[in-house]
């Protein structure tokens, strides 16, 4: 954690201009965020997702080992596709987790939603660790950290942990990212998680390929709830 006086001196060599307007102290400012459409409802993990009254899933999605999805907003919007793009490739803005995080604190404010911190604890979808040291960090778990220190939730990074390398999921059609995906999640020190309701993070949702198969760890090793915690969700 850096001091005060640390980030006063990083600002002054490293200023952050918004991405958007480019105006000067953080890389999306106050006016640019409260742009954005966040959304105030829930909705199904269905691919023509469905309203629902509160998050979780249709009877349709029953069989799914998560038990639901919590978004802040769509990928469509340009800006957040920018800024997670950003954010996942470009190591100088890391501190990007600052404003994406605060995208999913504003929407579960919004929708009303907060998390016991006896029962729930957040878990970031992992990387090799091959894959973090060339990136430096993992976004994921940045994203994790951020919403640790403001929903007040414990944060494990050393229980759900990846052991293969794939091919970017990006590259492949829905069946082939379930094929790529399996197998390559493994859980560790299973006794924190429990009987614990998971919530698991992630930039982006895209077929819930890879998040299924978390939950499939995670459950499989003693979780009580999975539930998906990203920024956006490409639909
Ligand atoms: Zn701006
Ligand atoms: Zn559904």
């Amino acid at each position: 954690m850096r001091t005060n006086v640390e980030n006063f001196f990083l600002d002054l060599l490293f200023p952050k201009f918004c991405f958007r307007c480019k105006k000067e102290g953080s890389f999306l400012c106050q006016d640019c965020m409260s742009t954005l459409d966040i959304l105030n409802s829930s909705f199904c993990l269905c691919k023509n997702p469905q309203r629902l009254p509160q998050a979780g899933k249709c009877y349709r999605c029953q069989a799914k080992k998560l038990n639901g999805l919590y978004f802040a907003i769509s990928y469509k919007n340009n800006l957040v596709k920018n800024l997670i793009h950003q954010f996942k490739y470009d190591p100088y803005v890391k501190e990007l987790s600052v404003s994406l995080s605060s995208l999913i604190i504003t929407h579960l404010l919004t929708i009303q939603k907060s998390f016991d911190r006896d029962n729930s604890v957040l878990i970031p979808v992992p990387v090799t660790k091959k894959r973090k040291k060339l990136r430096g960090f993992n976004p994921s778990e940045e994203i994790a950290k951020e919403l640790a220190k403001n929903l007040n939730l414990p944060l494990l990074a050393d229980c759900l942990i990846k052991i293969k390398e794939t091919r970017p999921q990006m590259e492949l059609s829905a069946e082939e990212r379930m094929e790529n995906i399996k197998g390559v999640f493994a859980v560790e020190n299973a006794e924190k998680i429990k009987d614990k309701k998971i919530l698991l993070v992630d930039d982006v949702y895209t077929t819930g390929s890879t998040m299924e198969e978390c939950a499939g760890a995670l459950k499989g090793s003693g979780a009580f709830e999975v539930w998906g915690v990203v920024v956006a969700r490409e639909e």
